[in-house]
């Protein structure tokens, strides 16, 4: 299990003391995550690392998720896909459902959290159970929310007032809302597996396995198959590009429990690929952890082609690994790219497929927006600032109920 102080080297010991004495202030603090899978997706991946870590600081925190059936999984895809701007209509039935399935959680689940955290909108409704007074709700959304249907932002509204704060991702998602909203960026863990240093003969041995031959240019993207990330553009934007760079493909990706549309997305996929031996689809299985990481560190550029974006861990993750990322202009990820400075932003093919010429031509521009990509990352999207983020938002919470916090 790592350690706290393992990530001095990254961020110096002043920010590890710094975590220390907030945490010092909430010993023995309950904070229970809620959240609607255990594998697969962003969200799922922050958790994995920042419970222990948590933990490790004194802080009591649980991570529990809410159980559903497919059609309530279809639902809040169908709320999901409608909050990244989709115009969506729900039958009776579906708002009941929904509705019902955080009724039976809420029964089933012990609520028992000083500090109730619910993430996105597949839990939201849980907040109806608040009764503790002494209980703070806050409500994490990850995802991209600047231009939500009307109908599905009324609707989740009505439930995400009820809480004692909201945190989003990025400046451009704020509403309007009666209750406070906090701003904290999602990050990654540099000594995680998904992260840490590889050694060449196991990244090797990664292309091997996959049979990508490592002497030729690698283009990657790592995605759930989802409409929002546009594997089908990526795929176009390749085959513009082949015909004058040299280079494969790897679109690599698995599903996540939550979301069941993955199947149909990738059936497309496979068919616009259709057998070509530049184009490695790969299904990873939930534990792919080092798989990824080897992949994203033996690819010579990285696309995240999103539509829409709550983040955009994968494009922290390549930057982190120095690599050049070319990524949509959407959601958080100018939050991570400097547009010509630390990576390249893009809106249409052809633009992507413009920037990935330039950058497989031209290696050191490449290798210099991969740098600057990475010291972004150190300087705001590792964990450690993440930690700090969210322990200042527990303590101002707790002291907004009224105990005095000496720091
Ligand atoms: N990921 C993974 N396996 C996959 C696809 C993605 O482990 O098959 C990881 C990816 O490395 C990243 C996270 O899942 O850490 C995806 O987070 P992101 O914010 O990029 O997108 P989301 O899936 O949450 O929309």
């Amino acid at each position: 299990m790592v350690k706290l102080k393992e990530y001095e080297k990254y961020v110096g010991v002043d920010v590890i003391d710094e975590l220390e004495l907030y945490a010092s202030k909430l010993s023995g603090v309950v904070v229970q995550n809620i959240n609607s899978t255990s594998v697969g997706g962003g969200v799922a991946e922050i958790l994995t690392r920042m419970i222990p870590l948590l933990q490790e600081l004194g802080v009591n925190a649980l991570w529990d998720v809410i159980k559903g059936g497919e059609k309530f999984f279809e639902v809040t895809k169908k709320m999901h896909n409608a909050l990244h701007g989709q115009s969506v209509t729900y039958t009776k039935e579906e708002i009941d459902l929904y509705l019902e399935t955080n009724e039976m959680n809420a029964r089933e689940m012990d609520l028992k959290g000083d500090i109730m955290f619910i993430h996105d909108p597949q839990p939201c409704a849980l907040i109806r159970k608040k009764s503790d007074v002494n209980q703070q709700w806050i409500w994490r959304c990850h995802i991209d929310f600047s231009r939500p249907d009307p109908f599905t932002w009324n609707f989740l509204k009505e439930y995400i007032e009820q809480y004692d704060a909201s945190i989003f991702s990025a400046p451009s998602f704020a509403r309007e809302l009666k209750i406070p909203q906090v701003l904290i960026s999602p990050s990654i863990d540099p000594l995680s597996d998904k992260n840490k240093e590889l050694p060449q003969e196991t990244i090797d041995s990664v292309l091997e396995n996959f049979n990508i031959d490592k002497k030729r240019p690698i283009v990657t993207q790592i995605s759930r198959f989802d409409y929002l990330k546009d594997p089908v553009g990526v795929v176009k934007v390749f085959r513009r590009v082949r015909k004058y760079v040299d280079c494969q493909l790897v679109l690599a990706g698995g599903g996540a429990t939550d979301d069941p549309e993955g199947v149909k997305v990738l059936a497309e996929v496979q068919e616009i690929a259709a057998n070509d031996p530049d184009i490695f689809l790969l299904l990873l299985p939930p534990a792919s952890d080092i798989e990824i990481n080897a992949l994203q560190r033996a690819s010579t550029v990285v696309l995240q082609k999103s539509l829409r974006e709550g983040f955009g861990l994968t494009v922290a993750e390549a930057l982190w690994k120095s690599k050049p990322v070319i990524a949509g202009a959407v959601g958080g990820i100018p939050l991570q790219i400097a547009h010509k400075y630390s990576g390249l932003l893009t809106h249409t093919i052809e633009g992507t497929a413009f920037a990935l010429k330039q950058l497989l031509q031209n290696p050191s521009y490449a290798k210099k927006l991969g740098e600057n990509g990475r010291e972004n990352i150190r300087k705001n999207f590792l964990i450690t600032r993440h930690l700090r983020d969210y322990l200042l938002l527990f303590l101002s919470l707790l002291h907004k109920k009224g105990d005095v916090i000496y720091l």
